[in-house]
């Protein structure tokens, strides 16, 4: 999802774009990711590749998380600097922070208390991505630099019920409600945490900002500065896919982190703002799902 935004928002700038499909580089081969990046030879490199997914997906598969994760960005961190590759930008996730941390959270929050347990895994191996990208920049003096993504969602997610996040999976399950002429859209856990959302086509725009204008070794945060409870959000994806349902909460499900707003002050103050609201980016991804989606996956 974010590798496609990024590729759609640098179609408008002056270079030639290079991808690395599935079906051509299996990132996790570490002798073929070298042998591509010197074939090709790229001025920059944006790693948007990961092994990513819901609340239930990270905590039920702790090693893929943590193996594919880290084997992915260490190949690739690894093959641009042999190469010389001139830029390198990381991208990481907001769940690297502390369970408790101050909210908004700002980027030294990093490391100063213990992480959320149902995505630690993912969130270890994101912190030794960024880790690693600092230690290359103190060593080697290279230009590798970090961003930290809040929850992002938009054309190109997964919306399978079991391992997505919360906007596709709701506003698949909505989807399917309103068809099916059901009158209940379940939500998990209690609809009391708070979670703050960024359209990907934004998410792309920052990152492409970033990429041309910030050489610092502190990692950047990438958010919208806005959060909602959970419940809140069900309402409104209900209302975007015009279903008519009442919210029921499943206490089974786990909450996760009670809230993971982002201090966006070092990337708004380099002038920087999204483009959508909430609302607006959740129209778009309708009309996405409903072209690309509904039916299949
Ligand atoms: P998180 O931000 O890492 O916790 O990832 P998620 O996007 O998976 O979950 C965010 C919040 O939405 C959690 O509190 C979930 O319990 C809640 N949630 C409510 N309904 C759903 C659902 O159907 N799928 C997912 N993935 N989360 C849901």
């Amino acid at each position: 999802m974010v590798g496609s935004a990024v590729v759609r928002r640098l179609a408008s700038e002056d270079c030639e774009i290079l991808t690395a499909p599935r079906a051509e580089l299996d990132l996790l081969d570490q002798a073929g990711v070298r042998r591509w990046m010197s074939d090709r030879r790229p001025d920059a490199v944006v790693i948007a590749a990961a092994k990513v997914g819901g609340i239930l997906a990270n905590d039920r598969f702790p090693a893929d998380f943590l193996y594919d994760n880290v084997t992915v960005q260490t190949n690739l961190i690894e093959a641009a600097f042999r190469t010389e590759v001139g830029k390198l930008l990381f991208l990481g996730s907001s769940c690297i922070y502390p369970k408790l941390a101050p909210q908004p959270i700002p980027e030294d929050a990093l490391l100063t208390g213990p992480l959320e347990p149902t995505n630690e895994w993912y969130a270890i191996a994101k912190i030794a991505g960024l880790k690693l990208c600092q230690a290359y920049r103190r060593q080697y003096g290279v230009d590798y630099i970090s961003a930290m993504p809040t929850n992002l969602f938009g054309p190109g997610d997964n919306f399978h019920l079991e391992s997505s996040h919360v906007i596709p999976a709701l506003m698949r399950k909505a989807h399917e409600a309103k068809q099916a002429g059901d009158k209940t859209l379940q939500v998990w856990g209690s609809g009391r945490p708070m979670r703050e959302f960024l359209y990907v086509d934004d998410a792309a725009d920052a990152l492409v900002c970033l990429l041309k204008t910030y050489s610092d070794d502190c990692h950047v945060n990438v958010g919208s500065g806005q959060d909602i409870t959970i419940a809140e959000l069900a309402r409104t994806v209900a209302s975007v896919v015009g279903a008519d349902a009442e919210i029921t909460f499943d206490a089974a499900k786990p909450d996760g982190t009670p809230r993971k707003l982002l201090d966006v002050s070092r990337l708004f103050g380099m002038g920087w703002r999204p483009r959508h609201s909430l609302r607006s980016g959740l129209d778009e991804t309708y009309a996405w799902f409903l072209r690309h989606i509904e039916g299949g996956q």
